[in-house]
């Protein structure tokens, strides 16, 4: 039934919802306001549609998807390894009148984690607000202390076409009138939202040999060309960005397909556009380096005959373009792309 139906069958529609609302706020950590969208993208839409100032500020290396949205947003540059300086921050934002910042917790191309904890007090004392984009964190590490969170169901393995955003104080946004107190009109899809709450709800245990296996893994390639994006930075173990020096990023996805290992070139939202990552612009890659990487996901599903079964696919395609072993094998040192070891 429709959750904002009168009768009986909507009344206990809409106590499921809220009883998944708050299993979701409950598990994640997060106690004020949680909104339901069709999505993260939605949920950036939202906050930018309708927060309370004028100053937009943004870290060079946010989602497509806020990219998109944001309207000609100051940037915020990045170190060469994808990470955002709370000093930058402070530069950027002083001065301006309460300034909305927006800072991903983890990039969705190369699995950096930014410092938020260091850049959540900057953005307070400077009066501003701050907007995480944690669809890539959430309900693997907690949440950071800002004012707006996007999160979306299926990167925590829920049902696509829903997401939230969580809010501090929803004064800081205009409400318009309908559902989610009016900040969603429309009927909430609560078939999509039960199965979020139970996404989140079943945790993140998974998580705990994923670092162990991305190690192995890159131990295996780095002999064999691979550079890492941002490989001396921290990193979520689920997500990595690697290139294979003078082979194109559709050659790969190729021939990793024929190998039967599903890879994407950059982030799979843009990847029908084939345009070199903004991200790895920001970060002082070349085109021509940004040309030649693949993104690997590391899932619930992923074990070691799978990270074997792609350093063998790895080698194989290296090879055949003349990246011969180093490193290790060679005698010398692995590279990550910022020049150190990972
Ligand atoms: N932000 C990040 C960091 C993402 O990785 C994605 C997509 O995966 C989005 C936003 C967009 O999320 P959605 O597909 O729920 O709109």
């Amino acid at each position: 039934a429709n959750p904002s139906s009168a009768h009986s069958e909507g009344r206990a529609a809409r106590a499921g919802m809220e009883r998944a609302r708050a299993d979701i706020a409950a598990t994640l950590g997060w106690r004020p306001d949680i909104r339901f969208t069709s999505g993260a993208t939605e949920a950036i839409g939202l906050v930018l549609a309708r927060v309370r100032t004028e100053a937009l500020f943004a870290s060079a290396a946010e989602h497509a998807a806020f990219r998109r949205a944001a309207r000609a947003p100051e940037p915020i540059p990045v170190t060469r390894e994808g990470i955002v300086e709370p000093e930058r921050v402070a530069e950027a934002i002083a001065g301006a009148e309460r300034p909305l910042v927006a800072v991903q917790a983890v990039n969705n191309e190369t699995g950096v984690i930014q410092p938020l904890d260091e850049i959540a007090p900057v953005v307070a004392e400077a009066g501003g607000l701050l907007f995480a984009d944690c669809v890539q964190s959430a309900g693997k590490i907690p949440l950071p202390d800002a004012d707006f969170i996007s999160i979306s169901a299926h990167k925590v393995g829920g049902p696509p076409g829903v997401g939230a955003l969580l809010v501090k104080d929803l004064g800081a946004l205009a409400a318009l009138s309908g559902q989610e107190k009016g900040y969603r009109p429309g009927t909430q899809n609560l078939p999509a939202i039960m199965g979020f709450a139970a996404a989140v709800g079943a945790g993140s245990g998974w998580l705990s040999g994923m670092a162990a296996l991305r190690a192995r893994l890159e131990e295996a390639i780095g002999p064999y060309g691979a550079e890492i994006a941002g490989g001396g930075a921290p990193r979520m173990p689920t997500i990595a960005l690697y290139r294979m020096p003078g082979v194109r990023s559709e050659m790969q996805l190729v021939e990793f397909d024929l190998a039967g290992i599903a890879v994407s070139v950059g982030s799979a939202c843009s990847s029908g556009s084939m345009k070199p990552s903004p991200v790895l612009s920001a970060m002082g890659w070349s085109e021509d380096e940004a040309r030649e990487v693949i993104r690997v996901s590391f899932g619930r599903g992923t074990g070691e005959a799978d990270v074997d079964a792609f350093a063998e696919a790895w080698r194989a395609l290296a090879s055949k373009h003349g990246l011969e072993p180093r490193g290790k094998e060679a005698g010398g040192e692995m590279r990550a792309a910022s020049g150190q070891a990972a």
